[in-house]
C-alpha cells in the first residue's frame, strides 16, 4: 500500500518519545538531518552556559572548582554517559577529543600486550582513528602494524599475534553495525584486547559494553548526544584493567595526587588516569544538558523509532525516488545498521547542496554517498516524509543540477 503524509502524521501523533522534539531548538522550517554530524542544540543549553559563565566564571571565579564541581565535572559526566553505553559510573572518565582517546586506549592496550605486534583496523574506519594510531606506531618504534580489516574480514584477522582490535560499532560513512558481542569474544579467545569506538552508536542505539565484555572504548558527545561544537570527547576503561591500563599523555590530572605537586609522576589507579590536564569547563556543562535528557528517554524507544524512521525513510527513496541512480548502502537488516542511511549517487554532492538549499540537512561522504542521519529526540516521522518530498522535487526538476550547487567548501 502506498504511503501518504497522513501516515506520517498518525505515527508523530502516537510516538513516546514527541515531547522530546520541544527541547531542542531547531530553525524554523529546517528537517535537520545531521546529528550524526553535529547534534542539535538543546533549549537549556543556552541556559547552562550563561550561568557557567556569568556566575561560576564570572562571579565565583576560581571558587568554582570546589563550589560548582568543576574538577569532578570530567567524572560526573562519565557517570552519567556510563548509563548509555552499559558501563559502571566509575569506568567512564570525560575529556579531549576523540583521536586523542584513541592514541591513550591503544597505548595502554599496546603495553599490556607487549609482545604481539599487530593492531586490526578498519581501513575505511572515519580516518582519524587510523591516524593517531599510525603516529603512536611511529612513535614507538617497536615493529607494530595495522592490519586493515573490513567489516566482514575482521573476525578472519583475528589470531594470536594480534594485540588490539581498534574498530568503530557503526561506520561513520554506510551506517554498518558491527557484532560487538562476537568480535570482541574471539579477540579475547586470541588474547587480544578491544577498543571500540562508539562515535555512531551513543546516543544513537544502546550499547552493553560490559555484557559484552569490552576492554576500552572511545566516544565523542558532539554527535548524537547533542553536547555542543567540539564538545569533549570520552573514554571508557573495563574496571578490570584499572591501575593496569596506563595510558602515556602523563599529565597532572592522571596523577594519583595532583595537588601534591610531586616531581615524579604516579599514575592513578582508576579511569581518571586516562585525563590529561584542564578540560574546557565551559564545554562541558553544557553538554551535560545534552546527556540529562537522554537519562530520561528510554533508549530502547530511540532504537525503535530510530529503525522506523530509517525503513520508513529508505521506502519513501525507493517508492518516490526511483529512477534517479540512487543506491541504498546502508544495509537493511536492523541487526547490522546504525542509525542512518547512505544513498548512493553520482551526483551525490550537488544534489546534497540543493537538498540544504530546501531546508533539508543532510551531508556528503567522498567520493559518492549522500548521508542523512536519525535522531529519534527531534526528528519527526512527518520530516522523513517533507524531507523526501523535497528530494522529489529536486530530482524530478533536475533543480541540482546549477554550478551555484557544485562549489565545494572547506567542510563538506
Ligand atoms: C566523528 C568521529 C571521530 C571524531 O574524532 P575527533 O578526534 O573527536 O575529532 C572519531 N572517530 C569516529 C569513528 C568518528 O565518527
Amino acid at each position: 500500500m502506498t504511503l501518504t503524509r497522513e501516515d506520517f502524521t498518525t505515527l508523530d501523533n502516537n510516538d513516546p518519545l514527541r515531547e522530546f522534539r520541544d527541547e531542542f531548538y531547531l530553525p524554523e522550517g529546517m528537517i535537520y538531518l545531521d546529528g550524526n554530524s553535529l547534534g542539535a542544540m538543546p533549549k537549556a543549553a543556552r541556559a547552562r552556559a550563561l550561568e557557567v559563565i556569568d556566575q561560576e566564571w564570572g562571579e565565583d571565579l576560581i571558587k568554582s572548582w570546589n563550589k560548582a564541581g568543576w574538577f569532578e565535572l570530567v567524572e560526573r559526566l562519565g557517570a552519567k554517559t556510563a548509563k548509555l553505553i552499559g558501563a559502571e559510573a566509575d569506568e567512564v572518565i570525560h575529556g579531549d577529543a576523540t583521536g586523542l582517546n584513541v592514541y591513550k586506549a591503544v597505548a595502554a592496550a599496546l603495553d599490556m600486550r607487549a609482545g604481539r605486534k599487530k593492531i586490526i583496523m578498519e581501513g575505511s574506519n572515519f580516518p582519524t582513528d587510523n591516524y593517531m594510531v599510525q603516529g603512536l606506531i611511529k612513535q614507538l618504534d617497536q615493529g607494530h602494524e595495522i592490519v586493515f580489516a573490513e567489516h566482514d574480514e575482521i573476525m578472519d584477522a583475528i589470531n594470536d599475534d594480534v594485540a588490539v582490535l581498534c574498530i568503530t560499532h557503526v561506520h561513520y560513512k554506510t551506517g554498518r553495525l558491527l557484532d560487538m558481542e562476537a568480535i570482541t569474544k574471539k579477540a579475547h579467545e586470541h588474547g587480544a584486547l578491544v577498543i571500540w569506538d562508539l562515535c555512531h552508536s551513543a546516543g544513537a542505539l544502546p550499547v552493553d559494553l560490559n555484557g559484552c565484555n569490552v576492554d576500552m572504548a572511545v566516544g565523542c558527545t558532539y554527535k548524537y548526544l547533542n553536547g555542543g561544537p567540539g564538545s569533549q570527547a570520552f573514554v571508557f576503561v573495563a574496571k578490570r584493567h584499572h591501575g593496569k591500563a596506563v595510558q602515556p599523555l602523563t599529565g597532572w590530572w592522571s596523577h594519583e595526587a595532583p595537588f601534591a605537586f610531586e616531581r615524579d609522576y604516579r599514575p592513578r589507579k582508576d579511569v581518571r588516569q586516562f585525563s590529561t590536564g584542564t578540560e574546557p569547563i565551559i564545554s562541558l556543562a553544557t553538554s551535560e544538558v545534552g546527556l540529562d535528557i537522554f537519562l530520561r528517554a528510554d533508549m530502547q524507544e530511540i532504537r525503535k523509532k530510530s529503525l522506523k524512521l530509517c525503513d520508513l525513510f529508505i521506502q519513501l527513496i525507493e517508492e518516490r525516488c526511483s529512477g534517479h541512480g540512487f543506491e541504498i548502502v546502508t544495509p537493511r537488516d536492523h541487526k547490522v545498521r546504525g542509525s542512518q542511511v547512505a544513498i548512493s549517487s553520482e551526483n551525490g554532492f550537488p544534489i546534497i547542496q540543493a537538498l540544504i538549499d530546501a531546508n533539508v540537512i543532510g551531508d556528503f561522504r567522498a567520493p559518492d554517498i549522500m548521508r542523512f542521519g536519525f535522531t529519534p529526540l527531534y526528528v519527526s516521522y512527518t520530516d522523513v516524509w517533507d524531507a523526501v518530498d523535497r528530494l522529489k522535487k529536486i530530482m524530478d526538476s533536475g533543480s541540482w543540477d546549477q554550478d551555484k550547487f557544485k562549489q565545494v567548501g572547506s567542510v563538506t
